[in-house]
Order: structure tokens, then sequence, then C-alpha cells
């Protein structure tokens, strides 16, 4: 489409949001956190000991009273409308992967003809939404559609300002009737669990003062950005949140000048429209740059518990959508919008932190603290390597496969990245000798029979899907629309259930060992030389590692409904039963909805396909194909002895060739995917759709990529790669 024919909306489109804006002051400080009702504002608005009782709570998951959550509720009333909120929801995230709220105002009716705002804690604590038309997995049917929220008090309450006004957002877990998790968060909170107790048995052994442990997470979130007007004419876009079509701009990433750039102004704007949201929200961003790809950007908070990152990160995504909208931006979330180009992920920097401040990931100054820390890491890595088809199930969906494996993004081979320093520390762990460091950066571990490790071990691998980054590992291989709960609860899990056996291991060896740190090492050294196979230290992007990969017997699944499979292998099942954190009906039910889940993304994109070449790109390619040749009957008419017209009859066949190509793959795809919808098992139906269907997406894209380079730019239908990753 031509650019002069563009009414673009550069930035004299932004609007003002029309709110009251706290965030006007210009340190954060004094804003952050404003819209947030949390142990601040508790202390100022309840009584002592109510106040005492809601921390205990929140603490140790203990149940309060009513009359503790009558309290609470009348508070959070009085304190929302006082932000102007006129009605309260519960917030929560069904298994759809976004969340989800039902407003109610607080009015109730008088006798009198009149309303007052009330807010019970029956209220607070408990609802039941409709739950009818939110996946179940068969863990409900719809006749019996009961499904209940419940508050999640260790996520605070919050105020979502939108430009009609405020509402009072209560997190909540989303359950059946049974008590079956229809949610993304109930699992989380399991697993949070099941991890404090696994790990904090570990801890014992280091005798450690600790008496919780919890899984932390900062979660970095690459997106797009694009011109709204773009966004709007490119049904692909609006629909499927990728470009089904589009050649590659002469100019894509190759220049490497979009990385850490200097932001522009447009952006810019966006950027700190939206972080004074999320301050008010409470959400602790820190970081914002380019990134690599063009209108490619990220931005990362300062970690936090996971439970409540998970929440930021959804309030993030939220808004960057939001406060987009605003600026005449659309915010794109998806993994891989443009081919050709990177596409986004979310790197899930994962840790474990203690109620005593302590990082579990963190190597310490100590012999013994080293003893503890190794003992996390290795047992960390056994997990991976031990369930590395689950991880990688938790990771997938039909938009990160296109991400896994494309241009810098890691590939579907699940391996662990240690770095220099920790590899020669077991590898000679494992050999059973001692590495002395003989540069004064080295930190002795200053046990006999561990070597030493660089303390600061900035040592980066920026290709390996789970990566340690010195004191914490980063999960990149997550894609960037993803709902973080599932990858988080996925590697909490595991991970606790290696520490059970872990524990088990350590205290076989203590009844014929004496002394802890032998019995500890010992098990160390088996572990390590189990699981190796999953450490890779080079290019994960390198087709050589594929090879590697294949040769040390590492799964390297590409596809979704492949992937999915290793949610419901039997150890998987089992695992997650013995922990607590899903039963065998609640996992099957996940795995139900994510190959539904695939098999509706991939219907929507084969019918836009179908839909866009026949209404857009082939009316637009048939015009010109008539205007050539009434170009070359109009040659010939004019002079019929030596007809003129060679470079339009070769114009003419190229097009027609490419006509002709997409008209009869979008036949073959019409078939395809008749077949396919009518295949009743799910998982039969999804194999489908990936192996039969989507194929056949490539070779209409193909030939009207081809299209788009011949016919004249006015007449095209759609916005091009050119101007949607450049003009903004
Ligand atoms: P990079 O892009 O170099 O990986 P960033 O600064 O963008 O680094 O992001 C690093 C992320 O890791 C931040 O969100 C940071 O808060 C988070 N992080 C740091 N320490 C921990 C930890 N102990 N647990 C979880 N996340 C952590
Ligand atoms: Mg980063």
């Amino acid at each position: 489409m031509a650019i002069t024919k563009m009414e673009l909306t550069p930035s004299n489109k932004t609007q003002t949001n029309g709110l009251q804006v706290a965030a006007s002051a210009a340190k954060i400080s004094d804003y952050f956190g404003c819209n947030v009702f949390g142990p601040e504002t508790m202390r100022l608005l309840l009584p002592k000991d109510t106040y005492a009782k809601v921390q205990e709570a929140i603490q140790q998951g203990t149940r309060f009273d009513m009359e503790v959550a009558n309290a609470v509720a009348s508070a959070m009333k009085t304190w929302a409308i006082s932000k102007g909120a006129t009605h309260y929801c519960h917030w929560f995230q069904p298994l759809t992967g976004v969340t989800a709220e039902k407003h109610d105002s607080f009015i109730d009716p008088t006798s009198d003809g009149n309303v007052l705002e009330v807010f019970s804690g029956k209220q607070l604590v408990q609802a039941e939404p409709d739950a009818s038309s939110f996946p179940s997995g068969g863990l409900r049917a719809t006749f019996e559609a009961r499904g209940y929220t419940a508050w999640d008090p260790t996520s605070p309450a919050f105020i979502m300002e939108t430009a009609g006004g405020a509402t009072l957002c209560i997190p909540t877990i989303f359950v059946s009737y049974n008590g079956e998790s229809l949610d993304t968060k109930t699992p989380l909170l399991r697993s949070n669990e099941a991890l404090n107790k696994a790990a904090l048995a570990v801890l014992k052994y280091f005798k450690t003062d600790a008496a919780k442990v919890f899984s932390t997470l900062g979660a970095e979130q690459e997106y797009f950005l694009i011109d709204q007007e773009y966004y709007r004419r490119r049904p692909d876009l609006i629909l499927a949140e990728r470009t089904l079509f589009g050649a590659a701009s002469p100019k894509g990433q190759q220049l490497e000048d979009h990385y850490f750039g200097s932001i522009k102004d447009r952006i810019f704007a966006f950027m700190t429209d939206a972080e004074k949201e999320l301050y008010k929200l409470g959400v602790p961003l820190k970081t914002r740059h380019n990134e690599v790809a063009p209108n490619q950007f990220e931005c990362a908070p300062v970690f936090e518990e996971a439970n409540v990152a998970v929440d930021h990160n959804q309030l993030v995504m939220d808004l960057l959508k939001r406060v987009a909208a605003r600026h005449g931006l659309a915010c794109l979330l998806y993994e891989k919008p443009f081919a050709g180009i990177n596409g986004s992920g979310k790197h899930n920097n994962w840790s474990l932190g203690t109620d005593t401040g302590k990082n579990l990931l963190s190597p310490g100054d100590t012999p013994h603290d080293n003893l503890q820390f190794l003992t996390f890491l290795v047992s960390i890595i056994k997990a991976v390597h031990d369930h590395s088809k689950l991880l990688r199930a938790s990771i997938a969906s039909s938009g990160n496969d296109h991400r896994l494996g494309a241009n810098e993004a890691p590939p579907a081979i699940m391996s662990v990245f240690l770095g220099a320093q920790l590899t020669t520390v077991l590898d000679d762990l494992e050999k059973g000798v001692t590495t002395k460091g003989t540069e004064p950066e080295w930190m002795s571990f200053g046990i006999d029979k561990i070597p030493a490790i660089l303390r600061d071990n900035t040592d980066r691998n920026r290709t390996s899907p789970f990566a340690f980054t010195g004191n914490k590992f980063e999960f990149r291989a997550v894609g960037s629309s993803f709902n973080n709960a599932f990858p988080v609860m996925v590697l909490n899990s595991i991970v606790a259930e290696q520490l059970i056996q872990t524990k088990k291991d350590i205290d076989e060896r203590l009844k014929s060992k004496k002394q802890l740190k032998d019995a500890v090492i010992d098990v160390l050294r088996k572990y390590y030389k189990e699981s190796k196979t999953v450490c890779f230290e080079g290019n994960n992007y390198s087709e050589e590692w594929v090879k590697e990969a294949k040769r040390r017997g590492l799964p390297n699944i590409k596809t979704t409904p492949e992937a999915l499979e290793g949610l419901v292998e039997k150890e998987s099942v089992e695992m997650f039963e013995r922990l607590g954190v899903l039963s065998k009906a609640e996992t099957h039910s996940r795995h139900h909805i994510k190959l539904e889940k695939y098999v509706k993304d991939i219907d929507i994109e084969a019918k836009l396909v179908i839909d866009m070449l026949r209404t857009m790109y082939l009316p637009a390619a048939i015009e010109y194909q008539g205007q050539l040749a009434n170009s070359v009957r109009l040659l010939r008419e004019l002079n019929p002895k030596d007809p003129a017209g060679k470079t339009e009859l070769e114009l003419l066949s190229d097009l027609t060739k490419q006509i002709d190509s997409a008209s009869r793959a979008v036949e073959s795809l019409r078939k395809a995917h008749v077949a396919a919808e009518f295949i009743d098992d799910v998982e039969e139906k999804a194999k489908a759709y990936c192996h039969k269907v989507k194929p056949f997406f490539d070779v209409i894209r193909a030939a009207v990529d081809v299209l788009e380079g011949l016919v004249p730019d006015k007449l095209w239908p759609v916005p091009k790669y050119r101007e949607m990753l450049f003009l903004i």
C-alpha cells in the first residue's frame, strides 16, 4: 500500500487519558503503588489485630474468619471508593490464558428507593461467576456450570483505572464446585507450597533459619509496536496477531541498529505513560529498551515472589495494550508477528528465595553456603534433565512454534547453560579432583572436594533456553504472550519433585557416611553424571547443536501437538498428583484445553488465509493482470505487424503463474481444512491441523509474497513490512 495513501496517525493523535493521574508528580516513589491495597494501606485502615491476622494469613497461608473478612472488605470498599471506584470484580486467570473479570457495582437498593454502597466479607471472599463459557477440559459440564472465585490474599487487590472509570480488582483463584482448579493460579500456588516443603527439608541439612522458601520471578517482556492505522488494515494482525502474509522488507534487522538504539519520541511517550500506570499498580518496572527487531521493545521489572510477579506480568501485558491504543499504536504480544525477523519472548528469570531474604541460587561466601548452593543448582539441572519433555510442554503454543528455533530464539531442545566456571566446578566435582583458582577473583569454596568458582559469574549465553546467570536461571523459551503461571508451575513442580529425591538420596548416604559434606557430594556427583547431557555451553542456534543434541538423545520437539504429550506422560501425571499440584483429571484437562486452543488458533489462521487470499490479494493481482492484458492488447492493435509488449507479457506470465499457484494451494488448503474439522479426537485433530492444514499456509504465502513484489504499490491491499516496521 502506498505510503502516500496512508492516513497516518502520528503522535499528534496521542490522547490524554482524561484521568486524574496522581502520577503527574515527577518522583516515582511519590505515587508508586497508590492504587494497591497493600500492607501499608491495610495497616492504616484496619484495626491492629485484624491487620495482624491478615498478615499472618498472607505469610502462613492460614484461613481467616468471616469477622476478619468483613473488616477487610469494609476497609477495601472505603479505600476503593475514595479512589473513584464504583464497581468491584474478582480478577482471575481461567484456562484461556488471559485474565477475566466480571464487574459488580457496590450499590444495594434501600427500602426508600435509594442505594447504598455495600461490600461484605462474603463478597470479598467468594463469588460464583457463570462459568459455562470458560474452558474446563472436561472438568465441568456446561449444564453444571458452577465455578467459584475465591480471594487470594497473597496477591494484593488493586484499582484499575480506565478512561471510563475505576474498578476495584480482587485477585482470586477459580475452582469448580468440586474444588478442581479451572485456572492457572491455583496450581501455581500449590506448586509453591510443594516447593516450599521440599526445599525447606533440604535446607535443614544446612542449618537454616528460614521458615519459608518460594520461587521468585522477574519476567522480561518483549513486544512490538506498530501504528494503529496499519494494524487496522491487517485482518491477520487483528484476528491472529501475526502477519500471515508479507514480503520481507529490504531493510530488516540486518544493520543491528535497533537494539538498544535511542528511543523515538513517540515510543518514549508511550513507554513513560505505560510505566506510570504500572507504577500506580505497584509493578516495579525497572528496565526499558529497544530490542533487536525493528519496532520491537522490552521492559523488565525487578523480580518478586512468583505469584505476585505472575499477576504483575498479566497487568503489564494488559496495560501495554491499553496505553498503546491511547497513543494511536497497536502493541503486539504475539510470539512471531513478522516472519524473518526476531520473535518475542518472555524471559523468565527464576530463582528460589527465603523469608530471611536469601537467594538459594546465589553462591555464598562460606564452604557451607556453597555446598548448599551446589545442592540446589545440581538438583535443578537433574530436574530439567529428567523432565525436559514436560518443560518443553510448558511453553508449547502455536505462536511459540514459529519462534523456537527461528531467528534468534532458543530452539525446541531443552538444555542448560552454566558458564565456563561452573562447568569446570561440576566437571571436577564429578572427577573428584580439586581445581585451584589462580586469579585473585577466584573464590575458593574451601571444601577440599569442591573447587573454586568465580564469584561474579557474568558469563552469558543468550542462545540457551535455560541459562544460569550468576544467581538465577533465565528460562528464555517462554513465549511473549504466555501467562507465566503455567511454565513457573511446571518449573516449581519438577524442582520440588527432585528436591524430595535429593533429600532421600542424602539421607540414604548419611546412614553409612559420617559427614554431611561427603554424603552431599556423593549425591551431587551421581546427579551430575546422570544429567550432564542436558548441559550445553555452545551456540544453541547452530545446526551442529541440533545434531549434537540428537546424538546425546535429547528431544527436539518442534510442534505443539507432539510437545504437549510431555504433559500427560505417566511420570508427569504421577508427579503432579504426588505433589498435590494437579490431580490426574486436572492435568488431562490442561492437555485437552491446550490442544483445543492449538486447533482453534490454526483454524482461525486457515480461515484468514483463505479469506484474505480470495478477497484481498487475488482481486488486487487480477486487477493488475487485467491492466497488463489490456496493455498487451492495445499495443498489438497499435502495431499489428511488429507488436511491442514483451515486458508486459513477461510480467503477465509471472503474475499469472503466482495467481494460479496460490489458487491451487488455497483449494488444497480448503479440502485439508474441511477434513481436519471433521476429526473428533482432539489429539488427532491437532496433528491434522499442524501437519496437513498448516503447511499450505507457507505455499500460499510464498506466492502472495512474490505477488507483493509484482503488483503496483498503489493496488496492494494491505500495509507492507517496510511500512509497518519502520514508520512510527
Ligand atoms: P538481561 O536482559 O541482561 O537478562 P534484565 O535486567 O533485562 O537482564 O533482566 C533481569 C531480570 O532478572 C530482572 O527482572 C531482575 O529483577 C531479574 N532477577 C534478578 N535476580 C533475580 C532472582 N533472584 N530471581 C528472579 N529474578 C531475578
Ligand atoms: Mg533483557
